[in-house]
């Protein structure tokens, strides 16, 4: 294991930073709560993985063994995170006349295709909450005697019989949590449903058997049984977005702190994971990211419009992830310009095989990416260690090529897989395919070669008309854009 520069990582349970020291030595264990599978995610959703990805890859940097766990939620999340609106899976389905299991499929298929366009590695395992309901029946039924009571609506969790509840949201208000009234009977406003009992004359699509009636399980009881189950508690790092500081993850430690009480440790201990981690949110000009309102901004409308998902990432990674980030079409035509830079610099290595990283110029450079890196994830400032290196001249090239691979491991841009031409803009709604705009090319080129600037102009014309703008001679080498 490296022993340049520790991990720091802000602990959103004490709000500070601290030295990451894992539960099992050499093993890292993270989970992360992933989408609810009700509707594409958005860009500012997938931020999220983009930031679990980079704290997991730098984990394996930093030499451990690594398990992360991603859920699914298929079940139980209702439209308001406290205990108001409907399930969002149900309300789906029956606004599109299908069955909850055919949109939680295609929708968890989107969102694979998304982690994949981002370069997002697997998880150890994707974990799918339906598959766990027989556990979350164990847990409820551990935990309900002394922390739970039963109402017409369901079996809820009571937050006043465990210690220092909502530390984790320092502030629990009316207006955060759940209203006291919005569920008659409830002791406390943060109360919470773990079992959601089916009303009576109703059937859901998803229900089954328990001994508080036929129903489906809370969503935040789902992540703690899932947790748990697959990562043993006390595991290191539970992620989210900070929107789940708020109500989520509380609500998941009071249950954690319910379940592990009964072997005596301390609450601290008791919250499930030592780490609680927040990606702040990627908002517009106009606020708070939506999928309803304005323009639905998914990876696949980024794509279209041209866009490499990678440069998404680029993107994510130039902010740091506890900093709030603007999404722009400009700001992302800069990154996409960035990484075709990056890109550029790292064809010169294409052919060199890797050497020692060990080169008297380059290892500082490499323990600068890591101190950057090891500093609660400073990815902006490692992005300008990447390029330090590649503008590095005169050093031996197969110890450059070990340092930039080695970089490029943690931040996931794909330096040496990707090419210049991936990263051409190319909007979906232009019928022209590349292959055609290439062969118009040719005979441009074929034409000016003998000197004939009257065809060569009349093809760039033809191109024109077609949105295909000719770029001779750019510095970049796009050579050829579509559209204004
Ligand atoms: P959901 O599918 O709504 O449960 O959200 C999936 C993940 O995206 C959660 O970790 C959320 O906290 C996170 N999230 C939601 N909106 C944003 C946003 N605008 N920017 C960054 N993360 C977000
Ligand atoms: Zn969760």
């Amino acid at each position: 294991m490296s022993e340049v520069a520790s991990l720091t990582l802000f602990n959103s349970l004490t709000r500070s930073l601290e030295r990451f020291e894992p539960v099992h030595p050499g093993e890292a264990r993270v989970y992360t709560c992933g989408p609810t599978v009700y509707n594409y995610p958005h860009i500012g959703n997938m931020r999220a993985y983009v930031f679990a990805d980079v704290l997991s890859r730098t984990l394996s940097f930093k030499g451990y063994d690594v398990t992360h766990v991603i859920n699914i939620t298929d079940v139980g999340h209702l439209t308001d995170d406290a205990d108001a609106g409907e399930d969002k899976m149900e309300k789906m389905a029956a606004a599109k006349s299908q069955s909850i299991w055919d949109i939680a499929k295609h929708y968890t298929e989107a969102y694979w295709a998304d982690i994949a366009a981002l370069n997002i590695r697997q998880p150890a395992k994707w974990s799918i909450a339906t598959d766990y309901v027989p556990q979350m029946l164990e847990f409820a039924e551990t935990i309900a005697p002394k922390h739970c009571y039963e109402l017409a609506s369901g079996l809820y969790f009571d937050v006043s019989t465990v210690a220092d509840y909502g530390r984790l949201a320092r502030a629990v208000t009316e207006e955060g949590e759940g209203r006291i009234d919005a569920v008659e009977g409830k002791r406390n406003a943060a109360d919470f449903a773990i079992w959601r009992k089916t009303p009576a004359g109703e059937t859901r699509q998803m229900e089954w058997d328990s001994p508080w009636g036929r129903g489906a399980p809370g969503w935040h009881l789902e992540c703690s049984v899932m947790s748990g189950d697959l990562l043993g508690f006390p595991f290191d790092i539970h992620t989210g977005g900070i929107d789940h500081r708020e109500i989520h993850h509380p609500n998941e430690i009071a249950q954690n702190q319910a379940f592990c009480c009964t072997n005596g440790l301390d609450a601290v201990e008791n919250s499930g994971a030592r780490f609680w981690m927040h990606n702040n949110f990627l908002v517009e000009r106009s606020g708070k990211m939506s999928k309803s309102s304005g323009e639905f901004l998914r990876l696949q409308l980024l794509i279209d419009k041209g866009y490499h998902p990678l440069a998404y990432r680029m993107m994510c990674l130039q902010a740091h992830y506890r900093s709030e980030l603007e999404f722009s079409w400009e700001g992302l035509g800069a990154a996409l310009t960035r990484l075709k830079r990056m890109l550029m610099a790292s064809e010169k290595l294409a052919d060199v095989a890797a050497g020692d990283p060990g080169h008297p110029k380059l290892a500082p450079l490499l323990a600068s990416f890591e101190a950057a890196i090891s500093e609660d994830l400073n990815t902006p400032v490692a992005l300008t260690v990447v390029e330090e290196a590649l503008a590095m001249k005169k050093v031996d090239l197969g110890a450059k090529r070990a340092v930039i691979e080695r970089m490029d491991r943690v931040l996931g841009l794909d330096l040496f897989s990707k090419t210049r031409a991936d990263l051409r803009l190319r909007p979906s709604a232009v019928s022209l395919s590349e292959g055609d705009i290439e062969t118009v090319l040719e005979r441009r080129k074929a034409a000016r070669a003998e000197k004939d600037f009257a065809a060569s102009d009349a093809l760039r014309d033809e191109l024109a008309a077609q949105g295909v703008e000719v770029m001779d001679g750019d510095p970049l080498g796009w050579e050829w854009k579509i559209g204004a």
